[in-house]
């Protein structure tokens, strides 16, 4: 019997997806692990919640495909399904997406409410060269640059990249080194990036249809799933390159903690991460502007890099609230006009068309109608939507006032006037939205050592699991890249012989090549 003890600091997906690992392929006992989370819900960024009556509320609707994914499906052919148990989570996501096919219509909107036609990508030649130099530059030769540093004004102005930022939430200031991993790593998507057909969905939110099964299963193997508990510091024998974690300082439930970590334990730290500092408001009033202030995700990262660069530089990622924020938005409604009227206007059923971009809007706001019911709990009767603008710093089309400062309503008059949708169409209508000031805190321009790997040189017993860590050729800002870290990191600590499955190589496929180069041309 494996008498290791965990403790997973956080307890977000990464963390969840850890503990399962640990289980599945570790041979460590479920009681033996303990996940510390300081929100009183576990599943971090990947949240859902509320209900009919005080509204509902999700932070992101997440969009995955089964092409890349690997560790992500790896881990949940294992979690079986809460609403068939003789299914696994992924078996009845798979299911899902076959009677829900995504092709979207309507993914551009310009200011006349009219379609934009996307079947181009609209490249000049230019555009075309410049993208392949930045295809064909080594991450090296990247740097720390900016996209604009590779691609001219004109190419920000294409169909492509409308469809390609709102689909990933990338911004013409981040990294050129990720948005070139995103290049090769979506390859199959930027054949089809203007139907979104690749993209696969979860049956609800992410919180219904991944967390609450992965969490049931992990409760079911003893695990314990600890709330209201901030790790605030981390106890530690650091001589002679070698580092290892001996204690952890927490604040649980309002009371000072402390918990030994003996010979032989382990630890993974989440640092950072991209919902820090998230605040809701109302349809009366705007969310509250927190910053780092606010938070204690970062601080533990950036206590134990100070004076040791083999755990990064949170500073590269967390420095500037103005180039990291947007704002998303969820919409609970009583009457259907609303999903009535734009199951016309696009030519979607819900849950087949995704994102529905304003692409001259100020805030370039953009509209998914998912499938419904899309949470567990939903009456009949209800629907929600989710939106979100990635530039809520700019005075609107039809509001004159920054996102940033608008209430729900307010945000609900400007989604109304990109439509030209009659002023009733939102009637009893409740929009909470939501400011992340960190959401895009990963694509911020980094060097190589800006991320520390998820098991560092000289770490004996102390990995890093999040969005903020060093894994080849895979991307953030998904759930698989969480999944890929944890999986790294409880591999590594404990020499797991099984392989980990290996990002899959599309950009390489010469058929991939050529359907990417017709799509280009
Ligand atoms: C708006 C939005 C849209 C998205 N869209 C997509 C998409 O389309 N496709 C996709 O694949 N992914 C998408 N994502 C990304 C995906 O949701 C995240 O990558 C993933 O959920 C991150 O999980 P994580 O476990 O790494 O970190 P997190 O979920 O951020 O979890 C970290 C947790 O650690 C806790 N924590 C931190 N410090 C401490 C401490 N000291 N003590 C105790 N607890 C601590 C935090 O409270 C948090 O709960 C989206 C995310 C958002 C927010």
């Amino acid at each position: 019997m494996q008498t290791t003890k965990a403790w997973l600091i956080g307890g977000g997906v990464g963390s969840l997806a850890a503990a399962a690992f640990m289980i599945r392929d570790g041979a460590i006992p479920g009681e033996n692990i303990t996940i510390l989370e300081a929100l009183p819900l576990m599943g971090g960024s990947l949240d859902g919640a509320g209900d009919a009556v005080k509204g509902y509320s999700l932070r992101g609707g997440r969009m995955l495909t089964s092409d890349n994914y690997e560790c992500t499906w790896d881990l949940f052919k294992s979690i079986p399904s809460l609403i068939r148990p003789d299914r696994t989570v992924f078996e009845e996501t798979m299911e899902f997406n076959e009677q829900h096919k995504a092709h979207s219509l309507a993914r551009l909107v310009d200011r006349r409410r009219a379609k934009v036609p996307v079947e181009s990508m609209g490249f000049s030649m230019e555009d075309r060269l410049q993208l392949l130099k930045l295809c064909q530059a080594s991450e090296e030769e990247l740097g720390t640059d900016r996209i604009t540093d590779w691609l001219a004004p004109a190419f920000f102005e294409t169909e492509f990249w409308y469809m390609w930022v709102t689909t990933f939430a990338f911004q013409p200031w981040h990294s050129a080194v990720e948005f070139k991993r995103y290049l090769l790593r979506f390859a199959l998507e930027f054949t089809r990036i203007e139907t979104l057909a690749g993209v696969k969905r979860t049956i609800y939110n992410q919180y219904d249809s991944l967390v609450r099964p992965l969490q049931t299963w992990l409760a079911a193997q003893g695990v314990h799933l600890i709330h209201d508990c901030t790790v605030t510091s981390i106890d530690n024998a650091d001589k002679d390159g070698e580092f290892t974690v001996t204690g952890l300082h927490c604040e649980h439930a309002g009371k000072p903690e402390f918990i030994a970590v003996s010979d032989g334990d382990l630890v993974f730290l989440q640092n950072g991460s991209m919902t820090d500092a998230s605040s809701l408001g109302s349809m009366t009033a705007p969310p509250p502007k927190l910053t780092k202030a606010n938070s204690t995700g970062w601080t533990l990262w950036e206590n134990l890099a100070k004076g040791r660069p083999k755990f990064g530089r949170p500073e590269v990622f967390n420095s500037c609230i103005a180039q990291s924020c947007w704002e998303s938005f969820t919409v609970t409604l009583k009457t259907p006009a609303f999903f009535n009227a734009m199951t016309e206007f696009t030519g979607n059923e819900p849950g087949t068309g995704g994102l529905v971009t304003f692409k001259d809007s100020n805030w370039l706001m953009s509209v998914v109608l998912a499938a419904q019911p899309h949470f567990a709990n939903q009456p009949v009767g209800v629907q929600v939507f989710w939106g979100y603008a990635l530039l809520p710093d700019r005075i609107g089309n039809f509001i004159p006032k920054a996102m940033a400062d608008c209430s729900g309503a307010e945000i609900l008059d400007e989604l109304r006037g990109h439509l030209r949708f009659d002023a009733g169409i939102f009637a009893e209508a409740n929009c909470i939205p939501c400011r992340m000031p960190y959401i895009t805190s990963m694509f911020m321009p980094r060097a190589r050592g800006d991320r520390p790997l998820p098991l560092p040189p000289g770490s004996k017993n102390f990995a890093f699991i999040s969005q903020f860590v060093e894994i080849p050729e895979d991307v953030v800002f998904t759930v698989e890249y969480s999944v890929r870290a944890a999986q790294t990191a409880v591999y590594q600590l404990l020499n797991i012989e099984r392989a980990i499955p290996p990002v899959t190589p599309h950009a390489r496929s010469i058929k991939t090549q050529l359907q990417v180069l017709k799509k280009a041309m």
